[in-house]
């Protein structure tokens, strides 16, 4: 780690010992440049990372959401409810080792898909075509919906110019 107060590229470990009951590990460090002592912490890091989806819009991972769409997924399929949390939590696991601060929500669910492979196979390809259909129906409203303002601004447009095509008639 490199020295906060003159930025010399290495510094020493010179003690080293848990703290916070055994949940971080407290160390002193040396420069061996400047002399200065520092105190560094090593924590474990247990946040989730914040879902980005495909409009760019950010949120934060909802673990209820994650297992209400296995659960719609493998509704009135013969798979095990704590097989299911199981899997959520695995999800949620691969999610955190990622070490990445934002996922895109395609990640995710690329890996319920792989959940449900493992789960149930019907489930799979029923929430397989879903899944697709639902990103497309989402494209595709987006563009309907990007239209509909042209064709509304167009429109209005239109409407400002007949008085004055009328006047010039
Ligand atoms: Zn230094």
């Amino acid at each position: 780690m490199r020295c906060p107060f003159c930025n010399h590229e290495d510094t020493r470990v010179v003690d080293s010992r848990l703290a916070d009951e055994g949940s971080s590990v407290r160390r002193r460090r040396e420069c061996p440049a400047c002399g200065s002592r520092f105190t560094t912490f090593e924590r474990v890091e247990l946040a989730m990372p914040t879902v980005v989806k495909s409009d760019g819009r950010r949120e934060p991972f909802d673990e209820q959401k994650l297992l209400r769409g296995l659960q719609r997924a493998l509704s009135k399929r013969p798979v095990d409810t704590q097989k299911v949390h199981a899997a959520a939590r695995a999800i949620q696991k691969r999610l955190r080792e990622t070490g990445e601060r934002e996922v895109p929500s395609r990640l995710i669910g690329g890996y319920v898909m792989e959940a449900l492979r493992e789960l149930d196979p019907v489930a799979y390809v029923r929430f397989a075509s879903v899944y697709r259909r639902f990103e497309d129906v989402e494209a595709f409203s987006a563009e309907i919906e990007r239209l509909r303002r042209a064709y509304e601004e167009n429109d209005a447009q239109q409407l400002s110019l007949l008085p004055e095509k009328k006047g010039g008639a």
